[in-house]
């Protein structure tokens, strides 16, 4: 063989390894391709895997929060029930320890009444607030028969029998009952006795809020009574008395109000009882209107001529008649003159 033929041999045989080598890779290539491609596939199915177990998941727990706001929706909707019945109850308590701060102050009588021994052994002067300004008759035992609550229907008729025994009394009304009323104030105001005030509203929780709903309380009455009488009213009773149990304020601030308007309240020693709910026999108040009138100079006589007292009507003439018939006793309206009773001690420094 000629050395050309060699080299041209060589040359060809370059040129199929060449070719070989050239094959192998490209089937490396397409091999490389090929996993890659596997890669990207599992790779994008996994994508797709995720992508739905996250949408699976976001999905339960929409479903979950929906659940637990329905849930909470329910205990926000079983608190809210459980918060009315809760303030329904201490309205009642409310409403039920008024009515029998008003039953208790009624039959406080004998209670009150002590004190106002204590006031008299110590002496007349340095317990009451200033000086009388009007003249009452001279007399042992001096009686202030008081009416709360009115005017109502038993008020004209109190009237009556009042004007028929030619005894003067004292009226703590209240305001709402007033304004129906309007005839009644006035023939109080005519016949000489005197009106007193004793609240517009009679509700212990609106009064006694503050000292400042007491006051615009007591103008609006004030004003009232002065545009339907003509007269200026200047004198109090405090619904459930000063002692009473209900206001969470100090019933001194309030005292000392009043005295500050120039207004004097008056609270009792004695008690007819009739205050409360149940209705007292007539021979019953008789008895706790009279039996201790001997015993005190001053007597403020507590009863009522609110609708339904038809035992306190009842009552009146033997009253008066038994009083007018005691030695040195006179029945006597309340006036500038009058010796307050009062239950508490509400001047500082005393
Ligand atoms: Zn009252």
């Amino acid at each position: 063989m000629s050395p050309k033929n060699m080299s041209e041999d060589t040359a060809s045989e370059d040129k199929a390894s060449r070719t070989d080598v050239r094959g192998v890779d490209i089937a490396k290539e397409k091999k490389k391709q090929a996993a890659q491609l596997k890669r990207v596939r599992r790779l994008r199915r996994c994508n797709v895997r995720m992508m739905i177990l996250s949408v699976v998941i976001l999905m339960a727990l929409c479903v979950m929060l929906i659940a637990r706001v329905r849930t909470l929706d329910g205990t926000v909707a079983r608190l809210t029930a459980q918060v009315d019945s809760l303030m329904r109850l201490t309205a009642q308590q409310r409403e039920m320890m008024e009515k029998m701060t008003e039953e208790t102050q009624s039959a406080m009588g004998d209670k009150a009444v002590v004190g106002s021994l204590e006031k008299e052994a110590e002496g007349d002067e340095g317990t009451e607030s200033g000086e009388p300004e009007e003249e009452e008759p001279d007399a042992a035992h001096k009686v202030y028969l008081t009416f709360d609550d009115g005017p109502s229907v038993n008020t004209e008729k109190i009237l009556e029998i009042l004007e028929k025994y030619d005894v003067k009394a004292t009226f703590f009304v209240v305001g709402t009952a007033c304004e129906n009323n309007e005839e009644a104030l006035k023939k109080i105001v005519e016949a000489g006795h005197t009106l007193g005030m004793h609240s517009c509203t009679h509700k212990y929780s609106e009064l006694y809020g503050s000292v400042e709903s007491f006051g615009e309380d007591l103008k609006r009455q004030q004003d009232y009574l002065y545009e339907v009488t003509g007269v200026k009213s200047n004198v109090f009773r405090f619904p459930g008395g000063s002692s009473n149990k209900v206001s969470d304020i100090d019933m001194k601030e309030f005292a000392q109000y009043l005295d500050s308007q120039d207004v004097r309240f008056f609270d009792w020693n004695i008690s007819s009882g009739d205050g409360g709910s149940y209705l007292f026999p007539t021979e019953t108040i008789i008895e706790n209107c009279t039996s201790n009138i001997s015993k005190y100079s001053t007597s403020v006589v507590l009863m009522h001529d609110s609708a339904g007292k038809s035992t306190t009507l009842e009552a009146l003439p033997t009253i008066i008649e038994k009083i007018q018939a005691m030695e040195d006793t006179v029945i006597l309206p309340i006036t500038g003159g009058t010796k307050p009773v009062q239950h508490i001690q509400w001047q500082d420094g005393e």
